[in-house]
């Protein structure tokens, strides 16, 4: 846990947030001393510092807060070619999905570029961000020619928790996974839409307009002893769908499918 730089909660119900204070003692007790940046609406700072003021845990680390955009979907941080991004979702209090993107801006070099054209270090690195060198011989050395094509960009959008909503449609658009929460089955829309939340129907019905890869159920509403009856439902509407479970681990792969792990 020492390797989270960024933590991100989409919203101030108990069941979201309510463990949060507790890993950050942990995280002290452990020895942390690296900054960490948490994300999510605008009463998760006095929600963290106070729990900890009155429960006297002190951390040593140093905590940053962000409060989303409740208006409309907003870059949240920046780092190398990826980048985070807040969306409001429809909830029955102010909530958040967020978007997790990794653009690639530099090429690669065809191996047999450098040797055959004895390239310098300064020629590589102007070759690997697109650009044409030009030799003080004239020679023009083309990015386009000498470098393998830009690697394709990877996206995961998370739904929070929601009820079907306009901005993670557009958000997830050819997204390689979407999680999405899935409270209730669709016998049930009446309470999914009363509370907030969405049917395993309406994620995978989303999943497959927005024409992401692989879909991730979660959140389901404790009633159902058989949540794999949650997954049939969302695979009736779109094929390439799973349940979130503790352990799970989703690889995006650039060119490839998602590749989905299940530790013990
Ligand atoms: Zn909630």
């Amino acid at each position: 846990m020492q390797k989270i730089d960024t933590i991100c909660i989409s919203h101030m119900h108990g069941d979201h947030v309510l463990g949060l204070p507790g890993l950050l003692g942990s995280m002290n007790l452990f020895g942390r001393e690296r900054d960490l940046t948490l994300v999510g609406p605008a009463s998760l700072e006095p929600y963290v510092r106070e729990s900890l003021r009155l429960t006297h845990t002190f951390v040593r680390f140093t905590m940053q807060f962000i409060a989303c955009d409740t208006s409309r979907p907003a870059k949240i941080q920046q780092w190398g070619d990826n980048c985070l991004e807040s969306i409001p979702v429809k909830h029955r209090i102010e909530a958040f999905g967020f978007k997790l993107q990794n653009v690639p801006t530099k090429r690669n070099l065809k191996k047999e570029s450098i040797p055959a054209l004895n390239l310098q270090r300064s020629e590589i690195l102007k070759l690997k961000n697109g650009k044409d060198v030009v030799r003080a011989t004239g020679e023009r050395l083309s990015a386009e020619k000498l470098c393998l094509p830009l690697p394709h960009s990877s996206t995961y959008v998370f739904s929070g928790d929601t009820a079907p909503c306009e901005n993670i449609r557009v958000a997830s658009q050819g997204a390689n996974v979407l999680y999405h929460e899935s409270t209730f089955l669709h016998e049930l829309k009446s309470m999914a839409r009363s509370t907030g939340h969405s049917t395993a129907q309406d994620a995978a019905t989303l999943a497959a307009e927005a024409g992401v890869h692989t879909l991730v159920l979660g959140h389901l509403s404790s009633r159902y002893q058989d949540e794999s009856r949650v997954e049939e439902e969302g695979r009736q509407f779109f094929a390439n769908t799973h349940l979130a479970t503790e352990g799970m681990r989703i690889r995006l792969l650039p060119k490839e499918m998602p590749r989905i792990d299940y530790l013990e």
